[in-house]
């Protein structure tokens, strides 16, 4: 059934492809930004669909509107991004969800959180499962976005407890893709940008660390499934288990790109987790879902784009 759906941070890298996706199911879609990190260029293909809506709104104020669904995305999510004004990012996450809860509440529209992997800060329990609370520094550089979501994910169990309010939390890892910033120093896109250039490839400490990345694609599908059942509220892990080091990716990339980049060892930033990898068991349980698109295959999809975006 067509229905209205509201996605908060639509312009960005997840939410453009998701509203992408929704209008193919044929949904009206409602893509809310504030522009400081999405672009008109991630939605500029969609804009004659007869289903979106472009709204310029910060979800850090209230706003009235009718939706029967609420995904909410909006925060920036690269560490230099929601390093860049520390208090704003906790508003958007702390803010901006009550606004968000409290339209849902009104309208008893349910609403999908974003949360994030970073709720377990560097953690000592591996792979991270969905019981796991955590080892976050409340006060070091990145607490803005670790607590921000984590106590987001409170005001979403707390609206959902005492008003009932029909939530979804999911705990996204890694995502890489299309339509990530060239400049927005995650590690996937500043290394491909950095080999296509023949420019240095910055490897932060020795490079052993590690995550886990998942081909955008597969995450747009688990978002759309999470929303659309019934069986479970979460918090679920997402996220593709495959576990690389750091290194690896960089010597992936440049072999994918056939650069002839030099690796340089740049200083780890603090609080920087030393590893990472999701534990989906109830995502494959709950969802019948799991990642389907590998390392190489998704990376070679995503240079594909940077190759064109560099060119233009
Ligand atoms: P992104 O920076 O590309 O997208 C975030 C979008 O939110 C941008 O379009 C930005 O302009 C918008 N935004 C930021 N603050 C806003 C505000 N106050 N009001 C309205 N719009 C606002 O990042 P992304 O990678 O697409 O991440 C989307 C969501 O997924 C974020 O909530 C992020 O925390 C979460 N997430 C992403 C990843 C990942 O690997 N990409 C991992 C975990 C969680
Ligand atoms: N990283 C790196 N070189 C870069 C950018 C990032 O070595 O140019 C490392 C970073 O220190 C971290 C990992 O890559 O260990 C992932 O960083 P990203 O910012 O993409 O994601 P997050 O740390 O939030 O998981």
């Amino acid at each position: 059934m067509n229905k209205r759906i509201l996605v908060t941070g639509g312009a960005g890298f997840i939410g453009s492809h998701l509203c992408e996706r929704l209008l193919n199911d044929g949904h009206d879609v409602l893509c809310m930004d504030n522009f400081f990190t999405g672009r008109k260029e991630n939605i500029v293909h969609l804009m004659g669909d007869r289903g979106l809506e472009l709204l310029r709104h910060d979800i850090t104020q209230p706003i009235l509107l009718e939706v029967d669904q609420i995904y909410n995305l909006a925060c920036p999510a690269s560490p230099i991004h929601y390093q860049y004004n520390p208090v704003k990012t906790i508003k958007t996450n702390i803010m901006g969800t009550l606004n968000m809860l409290g339209l849902a509440k009104r309208v008893r529209a349910r609403i999908l959180q974003a949360s994030t992997s970073e709720v377990y800060g560097d953690p000592q329990v591996h792979p991270q499962r969905e019981d796991y609370w955590g080892n976050v520094n409340p006060i070091g550089p990145r607490a803005c976005y670790d607590e921000g979501k984590r106590c987001a994910e409170t005001l979403m169990f707390s609206y959902h407890n005492q008003n009932n309010v029909d939530i979804r939390v999911v705990r996204i890892f890694n995502t890489y893709g299309p339509r990530m910033l060239e400049d927005d120093g995650r590690v996937v896109s500043n290394f491909i940008v950095q080999a296509l250039g023949g420019k240095d490839i910055t490897v932060y400490g020795d490079g052993s660390q590690t995550r886990s990345f998942c081909y955008i694609d597969d995450l747009v599908d688990a978002l759309v499934k999470m929303m659309e059942q019934d069986g479970v509220i979460g918090p679920l892990n997402l996220g593709n288990p495959e576990e690389f080091t750091i290194l690896e990716l960089a010597t992936r990339i440049k072999d994918i790109t056939g650069s002839k980049s030099k690796l340089v060892y740049k200083p780890l930033p603090e609080d920087d987790p030393v590893q990472r990898q999701p534990d989906i068991e109830l995502a494959i349980k709950e969802l019948d879902w799991r990642p389907s698109v590998g390392i190489e295959d998704g990376l070679a999809r995503t240079i594909d784009y940077f190759k064109k975006r560099l060119t233009k």
